[in-house]
């Protein structure tokens, strides 16, 4: 079969969905590749570069009149309409927020993959591309913040006089808040970090922060889970919050809530009463962000100072290596879509990771798929 690889029509996409290593591994696997022409360039991978691993480069219509599509973002209209019918796509769809996208895949005859569908069990982890891009963009983050704040993270005792270390406050510890809890670590902040989920703390202490916990009485239930926050509670957060972003100088965002829009955890107050020079990156900014002022995919200075970034494509501002690690989470799904390594794909709808990011197949909607309890 062959596979396609189109340059992404998105205004400016940097990532590509095979580099030039990738792009050969698929070929391994049995497939005939074609990735179009230029489609690797924002991501340093040039068309010699796929020529030089043995891919073939070609035109857009070459690309879109293969059996297999792989794509980063989720098809346009227009690009459904280029599809052959019964052939496969394979994106990000974020089907649970598209229902028109789910329709139209579904109308057009077509068997779309959704990469960002894929089940957080241990077995799927090879294909997480919501991890790859999560891990990238945390680390992106405090380079972000680095530069925007303009003093050194790390603490020095010079002959010229004390530097004091850098304080990162990170809010949400999944698999962003913990890169950047690393990256700071590591450049010799002290990092301070929070997660409604206590269960995280070790993993927080173990990248090197300390794990901020709210000084309340936790109720329990008769049946042992957690009740609903009262209001008192909720006045403690809150006011956690704003203690630890006024003493911050870097606050990194990451909390987010699945299906959700992002919870508004820092305040316009909080933000008024932090100093000058401090920097916030709100990596929820794609879901409405977790600070009261964020604007999406904007640099943005308060009156006292403030910097707040909303970039949403702190992945893609390290295209090389975000590309490099999707490529390779398509490679590890479709090698198990390609039992035989023969080039021909086959789907099997028992397999609880297959069947989950099947969106659309023989003209009907698959979505939402069954749920599957979580490893
Ligand atoms: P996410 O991006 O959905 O959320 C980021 C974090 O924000 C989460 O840790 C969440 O608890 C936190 N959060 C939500 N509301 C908050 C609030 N009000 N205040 C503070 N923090 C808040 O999460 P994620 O990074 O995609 O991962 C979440 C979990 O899934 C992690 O435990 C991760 O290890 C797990 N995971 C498992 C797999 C797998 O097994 N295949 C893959 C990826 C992630």
């Amino acid at each position: 079969m062959l596979i396609g690889i189109p340059r992404e029509s998105k205004a400016g996409e940097t990532l590509v969905a095979a580099t030039a290593k990738t792009a050969s591994q698929l070929a391994q696997l049995g497939y005939d590749v074609v990735v179009e022409t230029g489609a690797g360039e924002a991501a340093d991978q040039l068309d010699s570069a796929y020529a030089d691993a043995g891919v073939r480069v070609g035109s857009s219509d070459d690309v879109w009149a293969a059996d297999i599509v792989i794509k980063v973002n989720a098809p346009t209209d227009e690009e459904v309409g280029r599809l052959l019918s019964g052939a496969t796509i394979v994106s990000m769809m974020a089907p649970a927020r598209s229902p028109e996208l789910v329709q139209r895949l579904s109308e057009a005859g077509v068997t779309a993959l959704a990469m960002d569908a894929v089940p957080r069990i241990s077995r799927a982890q090879s294909m997480d591309v919501l991890s790859s891009m999560a891990n990238v963009a945390g680390y992106r983050a405090v380079v972000e913040a680095a530069h925007e704040f303009g003093r050194m993270f790390t603490g020095q005792v010079t002959a010229a006089g004390k530097i004091p270390p850098a304080r990162v406050f990170v809010v949400g510890a999944g698999v962003a808040g913990l890169a950047a809890i690393g990256a700071a670590s590591a450049m010799g902040a002290i990092v301070r970090a929070f997660d409604v989920r206590p269960e995280v703390a070790e993993q927080v202490e173990s990248m090197g922060a300390d794990f901020v916990v709210v000084d309340m009485e936790q109720e329990v239930s008769s049946d042992g889970y957690a009740k609903e926050m009262t209001a008192e509670q909720e006045a403690a957060t809150a006011a956690m919050y704003d203690e630890e972003a006024r003493n911050a100088d870097i606050v990194i965002t990451t909390a987010l809530i699945p299906g959700r829009p992002a919870p508004k955890l820092i305040t316009e107050e909080t933000i008024r009463g932090m100093r000058g020079g401090s920097v916030i990156v709100d990596m929820a900014a794609a879901n409405g962000g977790n600070a009261a002022l964020t604007e999406t995919d904007q640099r943005i200075v308060t009156d006292n100072g403030v910097t707040i970034l909303g970039y949403t494509d702190l992945a893609g501002r390290l295209a090389a290596q975000t590309s490099q690690l999707y490529g390779t989470n398509i490679v590890n799904l479709f090698k198990l879509l390609t039992p035989e390594k023969d080039g021909r794909l086959t789907l099997d709808m028992n397999d609880v990771v297959q069947r989950g990011i099947t969106v659309a197949h023989g003209g009907e909607s698959m979505w939402p798929p069954p749920a599957v309890q979580v490893s």
